[in-house]
C-alpha cells in the first residue's frame, strides 16, 4: 500500500473533563474518554472520511504502546479508511495520553503523558511507502514533540520531494510561543516552511511565523517565505485565502453552528481542504468545504468525529 496522502507524528488518546471549569486536581470529578487524537491523526482521519468520492488513499506513520488506548486509535483510523500499516507498536511505553479540561473563558488545560507519542523516528519512514505520494502534511506538533519525531518529519519531507517533485506539501504550524521558545519554533519550522505549498495557520501562528502583528499582514508576508497558498483559519468566522494573485485575501465565511468542542477543528479543516485541493477544486470551493467540515467537528464532543462527506454536503446545501 502506497498512499496518495500521508501524514505522520503523534498518536494520543484524549481523556476529557465532562464539565467545564473542573480542574484536573478536583478529586473524584468525572472524565470521559478515551477519544482518539493527536493533531496529525485528526488531519488524516478527516482526509480519509472526506476522500470517499475521490478515492484518494491515506496513510499514517506513528507509534503507539501495546495497549487498548493505542488499539482504539488504530481501529478508528482503520474504520475510516486510513492505512495503518506504518503505525509501530512499541513495548515499554504506553500510548500517549492527554487529559484535557475546558474553562468558561474558552481556555484549555492539558496534562500530557507523552508515552510513545514522541517516539516516531527516521527509521519509521519507509521510502517505498512514498512511491505514489501526492500530498504530505506536516504539523508543528510533530516537529516539536521530540528530536526524533522532528527528524522523521524532515526525512518524510525529503523523500516525498524525491519521489514526486510535484508533491503538495501542506503545513499546519500548530505551535504557540507559550508552548516553546519562539526562536526554537522558528528554527524548527523553517526547513518545512520553505518547502510548503499550502500553509494552514491560525492568526496567532501566522503572526508568530512572520514576526509581525496583524494576521492579514502576517499572511501577506508569509507569501514571500515559501508558501504559495495560505489559508488563514478564523474559527467561527471561517477562513481567508491568500495567494500572490489575491494578496488582500478572499474571505470565505464560516457556518453558524453551536460549538460543543472546538478541539481538532483546525486539523479536520486541513484534511478536508487538502482533499478538495487534490480533487482539483478551486481554492474557494475547497475552503468552503473545509469550513463545513470544521463546523461539523465543533458540534461533536471529542477531537476525531465520524462526520461523513454526505454530512458536509448537507451543511453546504443549507
Ligand atoms: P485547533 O488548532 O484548535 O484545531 P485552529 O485554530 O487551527 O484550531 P480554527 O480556526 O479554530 O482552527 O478552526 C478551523 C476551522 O473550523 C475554521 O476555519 C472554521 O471553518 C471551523 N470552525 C471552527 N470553530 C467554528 C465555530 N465555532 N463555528 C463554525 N465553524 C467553526
Ligand atoms: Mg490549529
Amino acid at each position: 500500500m502506497c498512499p496518495d496522502i500521508i501524514c505522520l507524528g503523534e498518536l494520543l488518546v484524549e481523556i476529557m473533563r465532562t464539565e467545564i471549569d473542573t480542574p484536573h486536581g478536583s478529586i473524584g470529578a468525572n472524565y470521559r474518554g478515551p477519544f482518539p487524537s493527536g493533531a496529525p491523526a485528526i488531519f488524516i482521519d478527516s482526509a480519509a472520511r472526506m476522500t470517499i468520492p475521490f478515492k484518494f488513499s491515506t496513510g499514517y506513520i506513528g507509534v503507539i504502546g501495546d495497549d487498548e488506548f493505542g488499539y482504539c486509535i488504530v481501529d478508528k483510523l482503520k474504520k475510516d479508511g486510513v492505512d495503518t500499516s506504518q503505525i509501530r507498536i512499541m513495548n515499554g511505553k504506553t500510548t500517549g495520553i492527554a487529559f484535557n479540561q475546558y474553562n468558561s473563558d474558552g481556555s484549555r488545560k492539558f496534562i500530557f503523558a507523552a508515552g510513545a507519542a514522541g517516539e516516531t523516528s527516521p527509521e519509521d519512514i519507509n521510502e517505498d511507502y512514498f512511491n505514489n505520494i501526492k500530498s504530505l502534511h506536516i504539523m508543528g506538533s510533530g516537529l516539536s514533540i521530540s528530536e526524533n519525531s522532528r527528524e522523521a518529519c524532515y526525512k518524510a519531507l525529503k523523500i516525498a520531494k524525491e519521489k514526486n517533485p510535484k508533491v503538495i506539501i501542506s503545513f499546519d504550524p500548530n505551535l504557540r510561543p507559550e508552548m516553546l521558545d519562539l526562536e526554537i519554533i522558528l528554527k524548527i519550522c523553517k526547513p518545512v516552511l520553505s518547502s510548503t505549498k499550502i500553509l494552514l495557520p491560525s492568526g496567532e501562528e501566522a503572526e508568530m511565523l512572520a514576526g509581525i502583528k496583524g494576521e492579514e499582514e502576517a499572511c501577506q508576508n508569509l507569501l514571500n517565505m515559501g508558501p504559495e497558498i495560505i489559508i488563514l483559519k478564523q474559527g467561527k468566522d471561517g477562513c481567508t485565502i491568500f495567494t500572490k494573485n489575491n494578496f488582500n485575501g478572499i474571505k470565505v465565511p464560516g457556518f453558524k453552528v453551536k460549538e460543543i468542542d472546538p478541539t481538532g477543528a483546525g486539523d479536520s479543516f486541513g484534511g478536508a481542504f487538502i482533499v478538495g485541493f487534490l480533487a482539483g477544486w478551486d481554492l474557494e470551493k475547497a475552503a468552503k468545504f473545509a469550513n463545513a467540515v470544521g463546523a461539523l467537528k465543533v458540534q461533536y464532543f471529542g477531537p476525531m468525529p465520524d462526520t461523513s462527506y454526505e454530512d458536509a454536503l448537507e451543511l453546504l446545501g443549507k
